[in-house]
Protein backbone atom coordinates (compact mmCIF):
# COMPACT_ATOMS: atom_id res chain seq x y z
CA UNK A 1 0.00 0.00 0.00
CA UNK A 2 1.21 3.69 -0.43
CA UNK A 3 0.87 5.54 2.87
CA UNK A 4 1.27 9.64 2.52
CA UNK A 5 1.91 11.88 5.97
CA UNK A 6 0.91 15.41 4.18
CA UNK A 7 2.38 18.29 6.40
CA UNK A 8 -0.15 19.76 9.46
CA UNK A 9 -1.79 22.54 8.13
CA UNK A 10 -3.75 24.15 11.15
CA UNK A 11 -2.54 26.86 13.06
CA UNK A 12 0.80 26.10 15.17
CA UNK A 13 -0.13 22.25 14.39
CA UNK A 14 3.20 20.65 15.05
CA UNK A 15 2.68 17.32 15.51
CA UNK A 16 2.75 14.65 12.57
CA UNK A 17 0.87 11.33 12.57
CA UNK A 18 3.75 8.81 11.49
CA UNK A 19 7.34 8.43 13.09
CA UNK A 20 10.48 7.34 11.55
CA UNK A 21 10.15 3.91 13.93
CA UNK A 22 6.64 3.73 12.41
CA UNK A 23 7.83 4.37 8.50
CA UNK A 24 10.65 1.51 9.39
CA UNK A 25 8.32 -1.18 10.18
CA UNK A 26 5.68 -0.57 7.45
CA UNK A 27 8.68 -0.73 4.65
CA UNK A 28 10.21 -3.75 6.27
CA UNK A 29 6.27 -4.66 5.12
CA UNK A 30 6.87 -3.76 1.63
CA UNK A 31 4.72 -0.59 1.84
CA UNK A 32 5.46 2.38 0.06
CA UNK A 33 5.94 5.55 2.91
CA UNK A 34 5.85 9.06 1.40
CA UNK A 35 6.31 12.02 3.60
CA UNK A 36 5.99 15.69 2.80
CA UNK A 37 9.35 17.16 3.45
CA UNK A 38 9.64 18.78 7.05
CA UNK A 39 6.09 17.17 8.15
CA UNK A 40 8.02 16.02 11.00
CA UNK A 41 10.60 18.81 11.80
CA UNK A 42 8.34 20.56 14.99
CA UNK A 43 8.56 17.05 16.48
CA UNK A 44 11.69 16.67 16.29
CA UNK A 45 12.12 14.25 13.13
CA UNK A 46 13.82 15.19 9.84
CA UNK A 47 13.86 14.14 6.59
CA UNK A 48 17.16 12.64 6.87
CA UNK A 49 15.43 10.06 9.72
CA UNK A 50 12.66 9.48 7.08
CA UNK A 51 14.80 8.57 4.34
CA UNK A 52 17.16 6.46 6.05
CA UNK A 53 13.86 4.68 7.70
CA UNK A 54 13.18 3.87 4.40
CA UNK A 55 10.58 6.92 3.24
CA UNK A 56 10.30 8.88 -0.15
CA UNK A 57 10.61 12.36 0.25
CA UNK A 58 8.32 14.67 -1.25
CA UNK A 59 7.87 18.34 -1.53
CA UNK A 60 4.49 19.06 -2.06
CA UNK A 61 1.00 17.90 -0.37
CA UNK A 62 -0.50 17.62 -4.18
CA UNK A 63 1.82 14.90 -4.63
CA UNK A 64 1.30 13.25 -1.45
CA UNK A 65 -2.57 13.52 -1.83
CA UNK A 66 -2.14 12.40 -5.36
CA UNK A 67 -0.10 9.29 -5.06
CA UNK A 68 -1.32 7.62 -1.59
CA UNK A 69 -4.28 4.95 -0.95
CA UNK A 70 -4.05 5.82 3.20
CA UNK A 71 -3.42 9.55 4.32
CA UNK A 72 -2.16 9.54 8.27
CA UNK A 73 -2.85 12.68 9.28
CA UNK A 74 -3.51 14.04 13.18
CA UNK A 75 -5.97 17.00 12.56
CA UNK A 76 -8.89 17.33 10.22
CA UNK A 77 -8.24 18.03 7.07
CA UNK A 78 -7.92 22.13 6.05
CA UNK A 79 -10.38 23.96 3.71
CA UNK A 80 -8.03 23.57 0.66
CA UNK A 81 -7.08 20.10 1.42
CA UNK A 82 -10.23 19.12 0.90
CA UNK A 83 -9.89 19.18 -2.93
CA UNK A 84 -7.12 16.94 -2.81
CA UNK A 85 -9.26 13.57 -1.16
CA UNK A 86 -10.47 11.32 -3.68
CA UNK A 87 -13.11 8.47 -4.02
CA UNK A 88 -11.91 5.56 -1.83
CA UNK A 89 -9.12 7.16 -0.32
CA UNK A 90 -8.63 6.34 3.06
CA UNK A 91 -8.08 9.11 5.60
CA UNK A 92 -7.04 8.14 9.29
CA UNK A 93 -6.73 10.81 10.91
CA UNK A 94 -8.84 13.38 13.45
CA UNK A 95 -12.39 14.89 12.24
CA UNK A 96 -14.25 15.42 14.90
CA UNK A 97 -17.12 15.60 12.14
CA UNK A 98 -20.33 16.41 14.76
CA UNK A 99 -19.06 19.64 15.07
CA UNK A 100 -18.08 20.54 11.37
CA UNK A 101 -20.81 20.66 9.33
CA UNK A 102 -18.87 21.56 6.18
CA UNK A 103 -16.23 19.36 6.46
CA UNK A 104 -18.59 16.66 7.14
CA UNK A 105 -20.11 17.54 3.70
CA UNK A 106 -16.82 18.10 1.75
CA UNK A 107 -15.63 14.32 2.96
CA UNK A 108 -18.86 12.91 1.86
CA UNK A 109 -18.98 14.83 -1.62
CA UNK A 110 -15.25 13.29 -2.33
CA UNK A 111 -16.34 9.88 -1.82
CA UNK A 112 -13.00 9.05 0.20
CA UNK A 113 -13.39 6.61 3.41
CA UNK A 114 -12.93 8.26 6.74
CA UNK A 115 -11.31 6.53 9.72
CA UNK A 116 -11.96 8.91 13.35
CA UNK A 117 -9.36 8.36 15.77
CA UNK A 118 -11.57 10.03 18.12
CA UNK A 119 -14.45 7.04 17.37
CA UNK A 120 -12.17 4.28 17.26
CA UNK A 121 -13.40 2.53 20.57
CA UNK A 122 -12.40 -0.83 22.66
CA UNK A 123 -15.67 -3.28 23.73
CA UNK A 124 -15.18 -1.88 27.44
CA UNK A 125 -16.00 1.35 25.67
CA UNK A 126 -12.90 3.82 26.16
CA UNK A 127 -11.36 5.63 23.20
CA UNK A 128 -7.44 4.01 22.62
CA UNK A 129 -6.50 7.04 20.51
CA UNK A 130 -8.30 9.79 22.21
CA UNK A 131 -7.04 9.07 25.55
CA UNK A 132 -3.14 9.86 25.13
CA UNK A 133 -4.41 13.11 23.61
CA UNK A 134 -6.75 14.09 26.47
CA UNK A 135 -3.94 13.04 28.84
CA UNK A 136 -1.94 15.70 27.54
CA UNK A 137 -4.57 18.33 27.00
CA UNK A 138 -6.13 17.78 30.47
CA UNK A 139 -2.41 18.45 32.18
CA UNK A 140 -1.93 21.25 29.50
CA UNK A 141 -5.44 23.09 30.75
CA UNK A 142 -3.98 23.90 34.34
CA UNK A 143 -0.44 25.01 33.02
CA UNK A 144 -2.60 27.35 30.81
CA UNK A 145 -5.18 28.16 33.11
CA UNK A 146 -2.63 29.48 35.41
CA UNK A 147 -0.92 31.78 32.95
CA UNK A 148 -3.90 33.14 32.42
CA UNK A 149 -4.44 33.67 35.84
CA UNK A 150 -2.25 36.25 36.34
CA UNK A 151 -2.64 39.87 35.53
CA UNK A 152 -0.72 41.19 33.08
CA UNK A 153 -2.54 38.91 30.79
CA UNK A 154 -6.01 40.32 32.22
CA UNK A 155 -6.40 36.70 34.95
CA UNK A 156 -7.40 37.86 38.50
CA UNK A 157 -3.97 38.16 39.60
CA UNK A 158 -4.11 34.55 41.63
CA UNK A 159 -1.21 32.18 41.99
CA UNK A 160 -3.05 28.50 41.79
CA UNK A 161 -0.71 26.76 44.50
CA UNK A 162 -0.68 29.96 47.34
CA UNK A 163 1.89 30.50 49.17
CA UNK A 164 2.10 30.03 52.88
CA UNK A 165 -0.13 32.32 54.91
CA UNK A 166 -2.10 32.58 51.59
CA UNK A 167 -5.01 30.42 50.43
CA UNK A 168 -4.69 28.79 47.03
CA UNK A 169 -6.54 29.33 43.88
CA UNK A 170 -10.06 27.53 43.60
CA UNK A 171 -10.05 24.79 40.04
CA UNK A 172 -13.43 23.60 39.31
CA UNK A 173 -13.32 20.86 36.64
CA UNK A 174 -16.34 19.61 34.84
CA UNK A 175 -15.99 16.32 33.51
CA UNK A 176 -14.24 13.19 35.04
CA UNK A 177 -12.70 11.40 32.67
CA UNK A 178 -9.55 11.42 30.88
CA UNK A 179 -8.70 15.28 30.95
CA UNK A 180 -10.77 15.83 34.18
CA UNK A 181 -8.46 13.57 35.99
CA UNK A 182 -5.19 14.52 34.72
CA UNK A 183 -6.52 18.21 35.29
CA UNK A 184 -7.17 17.56 38.89
CA UNK A 185 -4.18 15.75 39.21
CA UNK A 186 -1.45 18.58 37.91
CA UNK A 187 -3.81 21.11 40.03
CA UNK A 188 -3.71 19.26 43.58
CA UNK A 189 -0.26 19.02 42.96
CA UNK A 190 0.38 22.51 42.38
CA UNK A 191 -1.83 22.36 45.99
CA UNK A 192 -4.81 24.40 44.23
CA UNK A 193 -8.06 23.69 45.88
CA UNK A 194 -10.06 21.58 43.03
CA UNK A 195 -13.56 20.24 43.00
CA UNK A 196 -14.68 18.17 39.83
CA UNK A 197 -18.42 17.09 38.79
CA UNK A 198 -19.80 15.04 36.30
CA UNK A 199 -22.70 13.24 35.53
CA UNK A 200 -21.17 9.79 36.21
CA UNK A 201 -21.30 8.48 39.61
CA UNK A 202 -18.36 5.57 39.00
CA UNK A 203 -16.15 8.36 37.66
CA UNK A 204 -16.38 10.39 41.16
CA UNK A 205 -15.91 7.36 42.55
CA UNK A 206 -12.51 6.77 40.71
CA UNK A 207 -11.66 10.17 41.49
CA UNK A 208 -12.50 9.40 45.20
CA UNK A 209 -10.62 6.59 45.13
CA UNK A 210 -7.35 7.95 43.47
CA UNK A 211 -6.76 11.73 44.42
CA UNK A 212 -5.96 13.30 47.15
CA UNK A 213 -8.32 14.03 49.52
CA UNK A 214 -8.77 17.87 49.09
CA UNK A 215 -9.51 17.27 45.64
CA UNK A 216 -13.81 17.53 46.42
CA UNK A 217 -16.06 15.47 43.65
CA UNK A 218 -19.90 16.75 43.29
CA UNK A 219 -22.81 15.67 41.23
CA UNK A 220 -23.05 18.02 37.58
CA UNK A 221 -26.76 19.49 38.06
CA UNK A 222 -27.25 23.26 36.58
CA UNK A 223 -27.99 23.68 40.40
CA UNK A 224 -24.56 23.06 41.50
CA UNK A 225 -22.95 24.43 38.86
CA UNK A 226 -24.58 27.81 39.17
CA UNK A 227 -23.13 28.02 43.31
CA UNK A 228 -19.43 26.49 42.06
CA UNK A 229 -18.92 29.33 38.98
CA UNK A 230 -19.39 31.57 41.38
CA UNK A 231 -16.29 30.93 43.43
CA UNK A 232 -13.66 29.34 41.55
CA UNK A 233 -10.80 30.96 39.65
CA UNK A 234 -10.26 28.40 36.99
CA UNK A 235 -12.87 26.13 35.30
CA UNK A 236 -11.82 23.32 32.48
CA UNK A 237 -14.72 22.43 30.70
CA UNK A 238 -13.95 18.54 29.93
CA UNK A 239 -17.11 16.61 28.83
CA UNK A 240 -17.88 14.01 26.06
CA UNK A 241 -20.67 12.53 24.71
CA UNK A 242 -18.88 9.91 22.39
CA UNK A 243 -19.16 11.08 18.37
CA UNK A 244 -21.84 12.99 19.85
CA UNK A 245 -21.94 17.45 20.59
CA UNK A 246 -20.73 18.44 23.84
CA UNK A 247 -23.86 19.48 25.88
CA UNK A 248 -23.91 23.17 27.22
CA UNK A 249 -23.10 23.05 30.79
CA UNK A 250 -22.64 26.60 31.24
CA UNK A 251 -24.97 29.28 29.83
CA UNK A 252 -24.48 32.82 28.86
CA UNK A 253 -26.73 34.02 32.06
CA UNK A 254 -23.56 31.89 33.87
CA UNK A 255 -21.29 34.55 33.09
CA UNK A 256 -22.72 37.04 35.85
CA UNK A 257 -22.29 34.88 38.67
CA UNK A 258 -18.90 34.63 37.80
CA UNK A 259 -15.65 36.95 39.43
CA UNK A 260 -14.05 39.40 36.53
CA UNK A 261 -10.52 37.59 35.98
CA UNK A 262 -11.65 34.46 36.17
CA UNK A 263 -10.21 32.01 33.42
CA UNK A 264 -12.00 29.49 31.53
CA UNK A 265 -10.15 26.90 29.64
CA UNK A 266 -12.86 24.59 27.69
CA UNK A 267 -10.88 21.79 26.80
CA UNK A 268 -13.78 20.19 24.74
CA UNK A 269 -14.27 22.99 22.64
CA UNK A 270 -12.94 20.48 19.60
CA UNK A 271 -16.53 19.06 20.11
CA UNK A 272 -18.49 21.96 20.24
CA UNK A 273 -17.66 22.90 23.56
CA UNK A 274 -19.39 22.75 26.91
CA UNK A 275 -19.72 26.68 27.51
CA UNK A 276 -22.38 29.13 25.46
CA UNK A 277 -20.00 31.64 25.00
CA UNK A 278 -16.75 29.38 23.78
CA UNK A 279 -15.86 29.28 20.02
CA UNK A 280 -12.83 27.60 18.82
CA UNK A 281 -9.13 29.80 18.67
CA UNK A 282 -5.82 28.79 17.78
CA UNK A 283 -2.28 28.66 20.11
CA UNK A 284 -1.52 32.33 17.86
CA UNK A 285 -4.49 33.99 19.41
CA UNK A 286 -5.66 31.23 22.23
CA UNK A 287 -7.56 33.49 24.43
CA UNK A 288 -10.71 36.21 24.40
CA UNK A 289 -12.74 37.96 26.68
CA UNK A 290 -16.63 38.16 27.30
CA UNK A 291 -17.75 39.99 30.35
CA UNK A 292 -15.02 40.13 32.45
CA UNK A 293 -14.10 36.67 31.81
CA UNK A 294 -11.10 35.13 29.96
CA UNK A 295 -11.79 32.04 27.68
CA UNK A 296 -9.08 29.93 26.48
CA UNK A 297 -10.66 27.56 23.46
CA UNK A 298 -7.80 26.34 21.57
CA UNK A 299 -8.91 23.39 19.91
CA UNK A 300 -5.64 20.76 19.27
CA UNK A 301 -3.97 21.68 22.67
CA UNK A 302 -1.24 19.30 22.12
CA UNK A 303 -0.29 20.29 19.38
CA UNK A 304 1.87 23.01 21.30
CA UNK A 305 3.58 20.33 22.70
CA UNK A 306 4.44 18.12 20.11
CA UNK A 307 7.69 16.45 21.09
CA UNK A 308 5.52 15.23 23.09
CA UNK A 309 2.21 14.24 21.67
CA UNK A 310 3.80 12.88 18.44
CA UNK A 311 5.24 10.39 20.69
CA UNK A 312 1.98 9.30 22.79
CA UNK A 313 -0.52 9.87 19.75
CA UNK A 314 1.53 7.46 17.55
CA UNK A 315 2.27 4.83 19.86
CA UNK A 316 -1.76 4.69 19.90
CA UNK A 317 -2.42 4.96 16.54
CA UNK A 318 0.44 2.61 14.94
CA UNK A 319 -0.61 -1.02 15.54
CA UNK A 320 -4.04 0.41 13.52
CA UNK A 321 -2.03 1.57 10.76
CA UNK A 322 -0.19 -1.26 10.51
CA UNK A 323 -3.21 -3.58 10.32
CA UNK A 324 -4.87 -0.98 7.95
CA UNK A 325 -1.92 -1.17 5.57
CA UNK A 326 -1.46 -5.06 5.99
CA UNK A 327 -4.81 -6.20 5.41
CA UNK A 328 -7.25 -2.92 3.48
CA UNK A 329 -9.49 -1.00 5.15
CA UNK A 330 -12.08 -3.62 4.93
CA UNK A 331 -10.75 -6.38 6.09
CA UNK A 332 -9.16 -4.91 9.34
CA UNK A 333 -12.78 -3.42 10.21
CA UNK A 334 -14.20 -6.46 9.62
CA UNK A 335 -11.75 -8.26 12.06
CA UNK A 336 -11.31 -5.43 14.84
CA UNK A 337 -14.23 -4.31 16.59
CA UNK A 338 -12.33 -1.47 17.71
CA UNK A 339 -11.30 -0.18 13.81
CA UNK A 340 -15.07 -0.71 12.89
CA UNK A 341 -16.26 1.57 15.16
CA UNK A 342 -13.77 4.47 13.57
CA UNK A 343 -15.46 4.67 10.62
CA UNK A 344 -17.80 7.84 10.01
CA UNK A 345 -17.91 8.07 6.50
CA UNK A 346 -17.98 5.31 3.17
CA UNK A 347 -17.93 6.87 -0.48
CA UNK A 348 -20.52 9.51 0.26
CA UNK A 349 -22.69 7.56 3.07
CA UNK A 350 -22.14 8.34 6.77
CA UNK A 351 -21.87 5.66 8.87
CA UNK A 352 -21.37 6.79 12.36
CA UNK A 353 -25.07 7.44 14.57
CA UNK A 354 -23.12 10.57 16.36
CA UNK A 355 -22.04 12.29 13.35
CA UNK A 356 -25.87 11.62 11.58
CA UNK A 357 -27.78 12.64 14.35
CA UNK A 358 -25.81 15.95 14.51
CA UNK A 359 -26.17 17.65 11.09
CA UNK A 360 -29.97 15.39 10.65
CA UNK A 361 -28.35 12.97 7.60
CA UNK A 362 -29.44 9.40 6.43
CA UNK A 363 -27.46 6.59 8.82
P1 LIG B 1 -14.04 11.16 28.61
O1 LIG B 1 -15.11 10.42 27.88
O2 LIG B 1 -12.93 10.42 29.22
O3 LIG B 1 -14.71 12.06 29.74
C1 LIG B 1 -15.82 12.85 29.51
C2 LIG B 1 -16.59 12.92 30.80
O4 LIG B 1 -17.62 13.90 30.64
C3 LIG B 1 -17.28 11.61 31.18
O5 LIG B 1 -16.84 11.18 32.47
C4 LIG B 1 -18.76 11.98 31.18
O6 LIG B 1 -19.52 11.28 32.16
C5 LIG B 1 -18.68 13.46 31.48
N1 LIG B 1 -19.89 14.22 31.18
C6 LIG B 1 -20.79 14.06 30.17
N2 LIG B 1 -21.78 14.97 30.29
C7 LIG B 1 -21.50 15.70 31.41
C8 LIG B 1 -22.13 16.79 32.07
N3 LIG B 1 -23.28 17.30 31.61
N4 LIG B 1 -21.56 17.29 33.20
C9 LIG B 1 -20.40 16.79 33.67
N5 LIG B 1 -19.76 15.76 33.09
C10 LIG B 1 -20.30 15.22 31.98
O7 LIG B 1 -13.49 12.27 27.56
P2 LIG B 1 -12.06 12.97 27.61
O8 LIG B 1 -11.08 12.11 26.92
O9 LIG B 1 -11.78 13.41 28.99
O10 LIG B 1 -12.30 14.22 26.64
C11 LIG B 1 -13.03 15.37 27.07
C12 LIG B 1 -13.11 16.37 25.93
O11 LIG B 1 -11.82 16.90 25.64
C13 LIG B 1 -13.60 15.78 24.61
O12 LIG B 1 -14.50 16.68 24.00
C14 LIG B 1 -12.34 15.67 23.77
O13 LIG B 1 -12.62 15.70 22.38
C15 LIG B 1 -11.65 16.92 24.24
N6 LIG B 1 -10.22 17.02 23.91
C16 LIG B 1 -9.82 18.23 23.43
C17 LIG B 1 -8.49 18.46 23.15
C18 LIG B 1 -8.08 19.83 22.68
O14 LIG B 1 -6.96 19.98 22.21
N7 LIG B 1 -8.91 20.85 22.82
C19 LIG B 1 -7.56 17.43 23.31
C20 LIG B 1 -7.99 16.20 23.81
C21 LIG B 1 -9.34 16.00 24.12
Amino acid sequence: MIIGVPREMKNNENRVGLTPAGTHELVKRGHQVLIETHSGAASGFRNDDYEEAGAEIISTEDEVWGRADMIIKVKEPEEHEYKMTRKNQLIFSFFHFASNKKLTHAMLDSGAICLAYETVETTDKTLPILVPMSEVAGRMAIQQGARYLEKPVMGRGILLGGVPGVTPGKVLIIGAGVVGVQAAKMASGLGAHVTIIDTNIQRLRYVNDILPPHVVTMYSSEYNIRKLVANHDLIVGAVLIPGGKSPMVITRDMLKLMRPGTVMVDVSVDQGGCIETCKPTTHENPTYIVDGILHYCVTNMPGAVPYTSTIALTNSTFPYVLQLADKGWKKACLDNYELLKGLNIINGEVVYRGVAEAFDLHY
